[in-house]
């Protein structure tokens, strides 16, 4: 029998204090996930200890038939997991139950508010992982040792998940970690034989480790009567326990591909899309992967997890292999199993091996053919979309080989519908383009109103021709690397000349190069009183409504860009806009007549105004206030 000694009592991080508490109180209604989730580290522990015994089978101390079992006491209200897996050191336990090492952490935390449904979502996101044996259980009690240690090097960790935990020097024969849990008073109809090989089932017949389960056999005389003292305790294998990637597609369930997919995202809810490969030729490999339908908590952090969980031949190698996929299908969750790479791959291996490249370039295609193929169903695609379209904008500007293919799974707002939801794709615009119409035009701008307020689209809501709207941060950016879909140019609206190509036709183009060349002594005295404030001044035609606008040059950077820039502390050089008059303005009208005195301050309370209207910033907002004023009272 093993004994605990030298008992020594730890506080719990603050962290893992504040999720205890919402997970016992968010969770009550999903909370059976706890035995996904213990098995899962309990499977995950076996994949460990296979792959640190190719070096050295030792470790396996004469028992490599590695398995999970499970057992219950229904008057003692536990339910006992065990496993022979890597099993955890004295640090090991201090690090892996006592603290959360995940980056962003304390961000998710403060994200959370109280509310029940939404907190719930919110951890579904993050992962709950052992921790949510307290959902369950009052008090826990771990029995572990790292494999290949002595016996005397186990530990013993046992808690009620209330602020702290001890830890004590345990006598532990066997490698591997046992966890018990003690039900709480509402939660003892886990102690049931139907129940958990229910749970199993439902959880975890796709793990490749047996999940096991003792069953009590009797022997029976000739009248059928137990007989005394002949029973006999087998231990039955309850999931399916083949990977799941391995069996044929045809003989997976919807269900159970989403149970899997639960299973290597953390994620609650349910996968989007998946898609299950298997190739074989100059490559050899299996995929399987999924489209999540909810972002992970850390998306946008740095160094957030990310990529595929990688096997070689069925034997796990890593988590987050992020070298089979690139940064903008980040969000794409799954598994790779090849047969290109040796068992003792390492990342540092991986960052130079030639058939990873082939692989990435591979999955790629596969995930771009994936999305393609949601495309199809509206509603699924849209919540894909503003879940991760922000993320597949990084596309065209990280993989230029595939600028085509993301391009045609962009999705924007436009002058179409003027709605914020993002559900406009280039093919959809094209097949609306207006005849003589040769170009895609966009807007780029700081929010969603600004674009669709601006004045730079006066000329084309005039004319009836389509203008998508930009607002994301990433737009601009995206914009740079996107110059043409289909064989038709993408043109910013707010750079360089206007040109609606043959949708204007001669005549009006003559009339507007008559009204150019009458204005030319306005136009002149405008770049004279602004001097220093404009490269240019020009007599326009975008307008209708608003008096002037301001333009920048085709290759200059735009203003949003500019403001991301400077706002990261990058300083950028000084660039002078084009100021764009409306000669049909009454503004205008009472500039050209205006006397010396008030001329320039209409000048540049047009200037300004133009500038505001972009959602740029006056250098000299006070200046701005007080011409204004004095126009206004004279
Ligand atoms: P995650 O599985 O996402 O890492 P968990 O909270 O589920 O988070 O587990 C935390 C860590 O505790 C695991 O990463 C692992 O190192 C360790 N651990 C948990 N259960 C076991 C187990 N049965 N055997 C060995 N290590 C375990
Ligand atoms: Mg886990």
């Amino acid at each position: 029998m093993s004994t605990a000694t030298k008992e020594e009592t730890l506080g719990f991080q603050t962290e893992v204090k504040q999720l205890l508490n919402l997970m016992i109180h968010s969770l009550y209604s999903n909370r059976e996930i706890f035995l996904r989730e213990l098995i899962s580290n309990a499977a995950d522990a076996c994949d460990k200890l296979r792959y640190a015994a190719l070096d050295n089978d030792t470790l396996y101390e004469g028992d490599s038939e590695l398995r999970v079992e499970i057992e219950h006491d229904s008057e003692a209200g536990t339910v006992t997991l065990r496993d022979n897996g890597i099993g955890m050191s004295r640090d090991d336990v201090i690090a892996n139950l006592g603290t959360i090492a995940k980056s962003g952490t304390a961000e998710f935390l403060q994200q959370l508010s109280g509310e029940q449904q939404k907190d719930a979502n919110l951890i579904g996101q993050f992962g709950v992982g052992f921790y949510s044996s307290f959902i369950v259980a009052d008090e826990v009690t771990v029995r572990t040792r790292k494999a290949g240690t002595d016996a005397a090097e186990g530990v013993e960790w046992r808690s009620a998940g209330e602020g702290e935990f001890t830890i004590a020097e345990l006598e532990r024969e066997a490698h591997g970690t046992e966890i018990v849990l003690h039900l709480k008073d509402d939660a003892k109809e886990y102690a049931d034989d139907f129940r958990l090989q229910n749970l199993v089932r439902k959880y975890s017949d796709h793990i490749e480790v047996p999940v096991k389960m003792p069953k009590t056999e009797t022997a029976r005389d000739d009248e059928g009567n137990a007989i005394e003292g002949s029973e006999v305790t087998t231990w039955e294998t309850i999931n399916e326990a083949t990977a799941l990637w391995v069996r044929p597609k045809s003989e997976v369930t919807e269900d159970e591909y989403k149970a899997f997919y639960k299973h290597v995202s953390h994620d609650f809810s349910d996968p989007l899309t998946w898609s299950h490969n298997k190739v074989e030729g100059k490559l050899e490999y299996t995929s399987l992967l999924f489209v999540p339908g909810r972002a992970p908590f850390d998306l946008y952090e740095r160094d957030g997890a990310r990529g595929v969980k990688l096997y070689v031949q069925r034997v796990f190698i890593m988590d987050d292999a992020e070298q089979f996929l690139p940064l903008y299908l980040r969000f794409i969750k799954g598994v790779l199993d090849t047969r290109d790479l040796s068992l003792n791959v390492s990342r540092e291996i991986l960052q130079q091996d030639p058939q990873v490249e082939k692989i990435k370039s591979a999955l790629t295609k596969r995930s771009l053919d994936m999305l393609k193929k949601l495309a199809k169903d509206n509603e699924a695609y849209q919540t894909f979309w503003n879940t991760f379209g922000s993320v597949l904008k990084e596309g065209p500007g990280e993989d230029a080989g595939n600028r085509e293919k993301i391009a045609g799974l962009l999705r924007f707002s436009s002058t179409h519908t003027d709605s914020a939801t993002q559900d406009q794709s280039l093919a959809d615009y094209v097949e609306r383009m207006k005849e003589g119409q040769q170009k895609i035009y966009y807007i780029v701008a700081d929010g969603f109103n600004a674009a669709k307020n601006s004045p730079h689209l006066e000329i084309f809501r005039k004319k009836g021709i389509e203008v998508l709207l930009l607002a994301d941060r990433i737009d601009e950016w995206l914009m740079s690397h996107l110059t043409e879909f289909d064989g038709k140019s993408l043109t910013d609206v707010a750079k360089g000349e206007l040109d609606l190509g043959d949708v204007e036709d001669e005549d009006e183009k003559k009339a507007q190069a008559e009204t150019a060349r009458d204005k030319e002594d306005l136009v002149k005295r405008v770049r004279e009183a602004l001097s220093d404030g404009v490269q240019e001044v020009k007599i326009t035609h975008r307008l209708t409504d608003s008096p002037a606008c301001v333009v920048l040059p085709e290759n200059e950077m735009g203003f949003q860009m500019r403001r991301i820039m400077e706002a990261a502390g990058q300083p950028m050089p000084e660039v002078k806009p084009i100021l764009e008059l409306n000669p049909e303005h009454a503004l205008v009208a009472r500039l050209e007549n205006a006397d010396d005195a008030t001329f320039s301050d209409l000048a540049h309370i047009l200037l300004d105004q133009a500038i505001i209207a972009e959602g740029g910033h006056l250098d000299d907002p006070a200046a701005y206030v007080k011409r204004l004023n004095g126009v206004l009272t004279a």
